[in-house]
């Protein structure tokens, strides 16, 4: 697509095999009781978020790493104008297809955030990129390719799983072997990824983070909120 002047395409921020496990299960992405059930649950409460922060009526909003189009579609329902985009091709099917049955228009593009960051630059009010970090090889670029995406004062919302022993306990063996509520082999400990790097990356690439929320999970109670224990799950939001 993007070549370089030798002719060659210059490798992408991607790892094949993270692909090919979303891959395998796109065709379940909508259904709440399949392995994205966490997904389903903590929906409500992330664009409950993104939306008392942006007011999405009205706003241009890209998703990266927009799987089967939770949040993509999430925000076009509430007003926004959104583009999603993701290198599996199963997701942005199953993503495309659920659109048309929802009545909402979304922009499904196979195109990586480096990518498209070249062709837009500057032209979004909100940039997402929910749960997709810690499945890239170089997370700090898909950070810098966000900003570079987002107008000046747009606003960025990013989340993924700390690491540390207790996100180790929860977000791997408490949900992939105890609780099954992910296939084993989901998430893997050394691309998880603690706030304090999440936010180096922030503001290497210019942002000014703003707040970081944790998304807990009770599994007794099996509901997610939104408090300050940042330990396990967590989003950050940051302004350009
Ligand atoms: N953001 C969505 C989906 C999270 S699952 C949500 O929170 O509901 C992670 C998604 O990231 C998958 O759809 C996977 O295909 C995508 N992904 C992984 N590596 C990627 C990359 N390098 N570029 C674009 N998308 C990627």
């Amino acid at each position: 697509m993007h070549e370089s002047p030798s002719g060659q395409t210059p490798p992408r921020n991607v790892d094949a095999g993270e692909i090919a496990k979303f891959e395998a299960l796109a065709e379940r992405w909508w259904d709440p009781n399949s392995e994205f059930r966490p997904l389903h649950d903590i929906n409500p409460l992330r664009l409950n978020y993104i939306d008392e922060r942006v007011g999405l009526p009205g706003q241009r909003a890209i998703d990266i790493g927009c799987g089967g189009g939770l949040v993509s579609e999430g925000m076009a329902l509430r007003g926004a104008t959104v583009t999603g985009i993701d290198l599996g091709e199963a997701p942005l099917a199953v993503a495309r297809l659920h659109a048309q049955k929802s009545g909402v228009e979304v922009e499904y593009l196979a195109v990586s955030a480096e990518e498209i960051a070249d062709e837009r630059a500057g032209q979004y009010d909100v940039v997402t990129c929910l749960e997709m970090l810690e499945h890239v090889p170089d997370p700090a670029s898909v950070v810098a390719a966000c900003a570079k995406l987002a107008k000046p004062g747009g606003k960025l919302f990013f989340s993924t799983i700390n690491r540390n022993p207790k996100s180790f306990l929860f977000a791997i063996v408490g949900a992939e072997y105890v609780l099954r509520l992910l296939p084993r082999g989901t998430h893997e400990y050394a691309k998880l990824i603690r706030p304090s790097e999440l936010a180096t990356w922030c503001r290497a690439a210019g942002l000014e983070v703003k707040d970081t929320t944790g998304m807990v999970y009770n599994p007794l109670t099996q509901v997610y909120k939104l408090n300050r224990d940042v330990s396990v799950n967590y989003l950050m939001y940051a302004t350009k």
